[in-house]
């Protein structure tokens, strides 16, 4: 089957590749199977195993990546603690909303073929935060990420924000599907990124416009592999 992706489906400008599960979350068509492989085997190992995120279009990461360089939307530091806009340089806040976020354009749940999951079950009432602690030692997900540990490979599935590579920071909760998440990133180049980034009203363009190469190793080249 034909796993290539135009550039809008690259660039979340596009859905023609993605079909609707019946919870309304969206998936690239050539996922589906295997993302519901995955959750019935999850099912008889006892874990009920769902979707926090999938499919995100551009407008929707550009909202995000906006309200975080406005203060509209928390900012945090690495570590997790809220950082305070007044006091951090142009350059300073352009990379602490890169730790979090993706440039539009450049998340991979564009492509589909990524899903943030999480077990509603282990919460225990407890509202998802999608922090790392939630997901090793003794937070509530912890059992989840064993699990997926040991099984996601089975499923053609790997986590690509497994170690902390200084770019994106760590997202265990974070899976993609290697075959067609490959060939996305086979796709996607600062050159095709530039040409969405200019035509939006994105907040900090001057600087990213101007920085897009070492961006893009640093933050979106720099993920961890199959
Ligand atoms: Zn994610």
């Amino acid at each position: 089957m034909n796993k290539t992706f135009s550039h809008p489906q690259i660039l979340g400008q596009s859905q023609s590749h993605l079909v609707t599960l019946p919870d309304n979350h969206q998936l690239h068509r050539l996922v589906i199977n295997d993302w519901q492989a995955l959750q019935q085997a999850a099912k008889l190992a006892g874990i009920n195993l769902q979707i926090a995120s999938s499919y995100r279009s551009f407008e929707r990461q550009l909202a995000i990546w906006n309200n975080k360089a406005s203060g509209k939307r928390q900012l945090n530091d690495r570590n997790n603690q809220a950082l305070n806009l007044d006091q951090l340089t142009q350059q300073q806040l352009l990379d602490a909303i890169l730790a979090w976020s993706a440039l539009p354009g450049a998340s991979r749940h564009h492509w589909g073929c990524e899903i943030d999951v999480y077990d509603p079950d282990m919460l225990a009432g407890q509202q998802l935060q999608l922090e790392p602690w939630e997901y090793q030692a003794s937070g509530p997900m912890a059992p989840l990420g064993q699990w997926l540990d040991n099984n996601l490979a089975t499923f053609g599935f790997y986590q690509p924000y497994r170690t902390d590579k200084g770019g994106v920071a760590i997202e265990p909760w974070h899976i993609s599907h290697i075959a067609v998440s490959s060939q996305a990133a086979k796709q996607l180049s600062p050159s095709v990124l530039e040409s969405a980034l200019s035509h939006c009203d994105i907040e900090l363009k001057t600087l990213i416009l101007s920085q897009l190469s070492a961006i893009f190793s640093q933050y979106i080249n720099n993920v961890d592999l199959p």
